[in-house]
């Protein structure tokens, strides 16, 4: 997997404070999306166990506490990006206790893979559904256009 970009504080994508992650890649080429330059999956930098391991120590820092993480893009679950995500979630789901993940994805809940719904089976919530610029509403919380839901999982 590669990414984009990593913010290790970040109180604008998902709720509270939070570590937010960019990867790299996605097939749905929403017209008017606003993160076209994360489509290839070759864009980016390598998604290094480095990386990993210092996603765990900042939602484990007590200095700032971080409600969760946030796994956008591109598409997390892009079918190149479904085993290290779930690599992903497993760890911060055994080392970073009481943290929630949210995904964002273009695919809809009721047309994942069996191996994409093992990664929504380990996170709290799923933002679901390509962008439509027709159903596009600026006053909708975390997610761009009408279509999309919100999925609370757990
Ligand atoms: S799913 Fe998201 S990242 Fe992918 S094209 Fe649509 S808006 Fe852009």
């Amino acid at each position: 997997m590669r990414y984009h970009n990593y913010y290790p504080v970040d109180i604008v994508n998902g709720p509270g404070t939070r570590c937010t992650l960019f990867v790299s890649g996605c097939v749905h080429e929403c017209p008017g999306c606003y993160n076209k330059s994360t489509w290839r999956l070759n864009s980016g930098q390598p998604f290094t166990d480095e990386m990993a391991d210092r996603i765990i120590d900042d939602l484990n820092d007590t200095r700032i506490k971080r409600q969760g993480i946030t796994l956008s893009g591109g598409d997390p679950l892009h079918p190149q990006n479904v085993s290290d995500i779930l690599a992903l979630v497993k760890r911060i789901r055994a080392e970073c206790a009481g943290k929630d993940i949210w995904v964002w994805t273009g695919y809809r809940l009721d047309e994942l893979s069996d191996a994409q719904k093992d990664v929504v089976d380990l996170i709290n919530v799923l933002v679901d559904g390509k962008f439509v610029q027709d159903l596009k509403d600026p006053a909708l919380i975390w997610r761009g256009s009408s279509n999309q839901v919100v999925h609370h999982l757990r």
